[in-house]
């Protein structure tokens, strides 16, 4: 008889595992954007998704202009010893550049300036002696220099963000600069968030023996807020399939999609599972990760639902790796690949292979450290983590040294 093979338990056999790879392929050709559109100030875009490409409407610099302090003329000069006599108009940044300067004279310019006609050359105020109503200075100097063409930033029509962006404070700035005062949004995307189970009580609640705290509700919550949508509290309920349906109901009504914890498996008081088959738009996913399967994926009166695992560490692990991507998607937002990069273990681990294992992590002195203990339901190595290591589908062993992929939260966008 042959011997067991080392990695016989790794998964149970005669079940499908969908590699997380394949999984995300699946939710990002089956979602799109449920939000419609409202037109809001850029000062009131920050974080805020783009409903539409914006072309610049005028060029940036919109004239040719100076980037320093100095004195403008025409063209360059070569080697040697140079004085050009200074015309009495001077340029401030924000005058109108309806001055002449003749030929062999040179205008006073201060930076941001527009340059006069007959000026496409600054030479820096440091740079020259100013004596005699004239400059003096040593060549050579660049024809050209340091002053700053029109729309070498940005052109007139130029594409400056796309559909789907998110915008940051510097796309802000961008948008400004070309004279954009207003633009497309999606509405914020309403994320309901509803505990399942009868274990749960609430904080500010007495707990008896065997109840505990409801920890996931204000952790997703928080995790969605941060992504950038709006979480909705849709409260607790327990493992009673008609109290469920009823919030489910409800829910549905309120908000875009729903995130659930706890009752996503197929075992009695699985109830989120149960009612989205009952539904008839469920899909139970294994997927092939640790900490996380299964994730309930569904339908609810038109309405995706997240069936999560009850398990804090897992809830959070699915949250960031297949709801981050998906909720961007249906907030009309591109796909959110995580962006991780490679950093020196600091720990020892081996891992078999068919499945995506994410550790919490976290950097030291150059180093990605993980969490002691792998349970999923150790909250507080969730809270020590700054992020989570990445450990490839593929049979691993990470040894002191060895290079690994960590993801900040805010590589997850959270
Ligand atoms: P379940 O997925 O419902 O089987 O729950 C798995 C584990 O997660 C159990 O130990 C639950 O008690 C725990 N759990 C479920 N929901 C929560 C929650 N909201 N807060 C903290 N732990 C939870
Ligand atoms: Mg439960």
């Amino acid at each position: 008889m042959p011997p067991l093979k080392n990695d016989c338990f790794a998964l149970p056999p005669g079940v499908h595992w969908t590699p997380v790879d394949e999984a995300l392929a699946d939710l990002r050709t089956r979602l799109s954007s449920v939000v419609d559109t409202e037109t809001v100030p850029v000062s009131g875009a920050l974080d805020r998704i783009l409903a539409t490409d914006i072309t610049a409407p005028r060029a940036h610099p919109p004239l040719p202009n100076t980037a320093v302090d100095g004195y403008g003329f025409l063209n360059g000069r070569g080697e040697g010893d140079h004085h050009i006599p200074i015309v009495a108009q001077h340029m401030p940044a924000g005058a109108t550049p309806d001055t002449s300067v003749p030929a062999g004279t040179a205008i006073r310019i201060l930076t941001g300036a527009a340059l006069p006609s007959g000026v496409d050359t600054v030479i820096l105020q440091e740079d020259v002696e100013v004596k005699d109503n004239a400059i003096h200075f040593t060549g050579p100097i660049k024809q050209g220099a340091n002053t700053r063409r029109a729309g070498e930033d940005v052109k007139v029509g130029d594409v400056i963000a796309e559909a789907g962006r998110k915008l940051t404070p510097a796309d802000l700035a961008l948008l400004s600069a070309v004279g954009v005062s207003d633009v497309e949004l999606r509405r914020p995307l309403r994320v309901g968030v509803l505990s399942t189970g009868d274990e749960l009580v609430q904080t500010g609640e007495d707990a008896g023996p065997g109840q505990i705290y409801d920890a996931n509700r204000p952790m997703l919550r928080g995790l969605i807020a941060r992504l950038g949508h709006l979480p909705v509290d849709l409260g607790a309920v327990q493992d009673d399939r008609d109290a469920l349906r009823a919030r489910l109901d409800d829910a549905a009504r309120q908000v875009d999609v729903i995130f659930t914890s706890g009752g996503a498996s197929a075992g009695d008081a699985d109830h989120v599972s149960a009612l989205l088959n009952e539904a008839g738009a469920m899909a139970l996913w294994r997927i092939a990760i640790k900490p996380g399967r299964p994730l309930a994926l569904g339908m609810w009166q038109c309405k995706p639902v997240f069936g999560l695992p009850g398990n804090p560490v897992a809830a959070m692990v699915c949250t960031l790796v297949f709801g981050a991507p998906a909720l961007a998607t249906l907030a009309g937002a591109e796909w959110a690949a995580p962006q991780g990069f490679m950093v020196p273990a600091a720990f020892s681990k081996s891992k078999k292979a068919g499945r995506r294992e994410f550790l919490r992590a976290r950097i030291r002195g150059g180093q990605v450290e993980v969490f002691a203990s792998e349970g999923s339901g150790r909250i507080s190595g969730l809270s020590w983590a700054e992020g989570l290591v990445e450990l490839p589908d593929d049979a691993m062993s990470v040894a002191p040294g060895d290079l690994v992929r960590f993801i900040p939260w805010g590589g997850f966008g959270a």
